[in-house]
């Protein structure tokens, strides 16, 4: 079934918007998606209508705001199919889940000398952190390498696996090559070492129909902003045996049990991760944002943003001078791209001046750039709202730096 595009552009009223004059066409998706207006609404029903802080509270509103937020949880188990919300923690993002993993799992886990796997193509949020527990720790850091076309070579993972891995943290799907990596026959290779996997799933989460059973993730995580919800929440998914193996991430309120000067003793999962006041109204607005995805079904939306894919990459191939970042034959719908010597900064700027909001840059994925030789690139990625005439706009754009700069 085709999605109805121009009904659900209708959801997202940031698209009516003009950027100097042109009708915004929004190519920065795998950045952060646009809020469909049920996101937008429930945000502020939240606030008037339903704000207090949670659990502990007695009172009325403290008690609909608690039933809310756990509600959400619920939501995200089961969009995400985990077993358990006791496995569902709520976190600002991937960044901060995966930092969570780094440190309590890191510290609690690991020794100096002891390894971990990630691949050649994460994002810095999966590199720094790994580098942070280096430091800490004297853990070492190996890297899985792609090849000229950002495939991963798992050949090489048997040889790069050792009786000192701890763990391998990987991206479901690139964000810089578009690639959509084989999680789930790495982790099944993984698990016959024993070592558990981290699943990023910043850009997948979006687009792909994620179970993390059928997976066998130890670790998943993900950021509501990319999947049409607020940003500053986010998950970590995790298996509960390693959640009740690890220590507690952050120090404060809703983590504890019992508190004296001599000994505290923590709360019960998940709320042994999640110190502090929580963001209620996010997690509450995430399961909004996840409705409204399931309303019009992950695979619609996959196949929506394929078609919008080999569409710009069948018309994009015809300029001269095009250059694809990224030609896994397993992709997701983002396309990276050079044209001639032309740099991504300029092409971004004068694609800006049209309206058209694509990213440039290393895209926080620098040793992706360092394996090409390049500075950055220009990245469009799609998303549901998004359509061919949109692509054609583009290209007309890509056309029109081309001849400003006689290439
Ligand atoms: N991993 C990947 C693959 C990403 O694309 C991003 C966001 N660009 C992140 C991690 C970090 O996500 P956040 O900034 O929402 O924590």
């Amino acid at each position: 079934m085709g999605l109805d595009v121009n009904s659900i552009r209708k959801d997202f009223p940031i698209l009516e918007k003009k950027i100097y004059g042109k009708p915004l066409v929004y190519f920065d998706n795998a950045a952060t998606t646009q809020k469909p207006s049920c996101v937008i609404e429930k945000i502020c029903e939240g606030y008037y209508n339903c704000n207090a802080n949670i659990h502990r509270g007695v009172h009325f509103l403290s008690q609909q705001a608690t039933e809310a937020h756990e509600a959400a949880r619920e939501n995200v188990r089961d969009f995400i199919n985990a077993g358990s919300t006791q496995e569902i923690i709520f976190t600002r993002g991937t960044t901060e889940a995966i930092n969570l993993v780094a440190s309590s799992f890191g510290d609690s886990q690991c020794k100096e000398g002891d390894e971990i796997i990630v691949s050649q193509m994460e994002h810095h949020s999966n590199i720094v952190p790994w580098q942070l527990l280096q430091a800490r720790k004297g853990t070492k850091l190996k890297v899985l390498p792609f090849d000229e076309n950002g495939v991963l070579q798992l050949e090489q993972l048997d040889s790069l696996i050792s009786d000192r891995t701890r763990l391998i943290a990987i991206a479901h799907v690139s964000n810089t090559l578009g690639t959509i990596n084989p999680v789930k026959e790495i982790i099944r290779k993984a698990h016959e070492h024993n070592i558990p996997v981290l699943v990023d799933g910043a850009q997948s989460i979006p687009h792909i129909k994620v179970d993390v059973q059928d997976l066998d993730a130890d670790f998943y995580v993900f950021s509501g902003h990319k999947i049409y919800g607020p940003t500053g929440i986010g998950v970590l998914y995790g298996k509960e045996r390693w959640l009740e193996a690890i220590p507690p991430y952050q120090g404060g309120g809703e983590m504890i049990q019992k508190v004296t000067f001599e000994k505290t003793t923590f709360n019960e999962l998940p709320f042994k991760f999640e110190a502090g006041t929580p963001d209620y109204i996010g997690s509450t607005a995430l399961a909004t944002a996840l409705d409204y995805v399931r309303n019009i079904g992950i695979e619609n939306i996959a196949q929506h943003e394929t078609e919008l894919l080999e569409y710009a990459r069948t018309k994009m191939s015809g300029i001269e001078g095009m250059r694809f970042i990224g030609n896994a034959p397993h992709r997701g719908g983002l396309v990276s791209f050079l044209v001639g010597s032309i740099h991504p900064y300029d092409m971004g700027t004068i694609l800006d001046k049209l309206g058209i909001a694509v990213r440039t840059g290393h895209h926080c994925a620098e040793p992706v750039m360092q394996a090409f030789g390049i500075e950055g690139t220009v990245r469009a990625s799609f998303a549901m709202y998004n359509t061919k005439e949109e692509i054609d706009i583009l290209m007309a754009g890509i056309e029109r730096a081309r001849k400003m700069f006689h290439h």
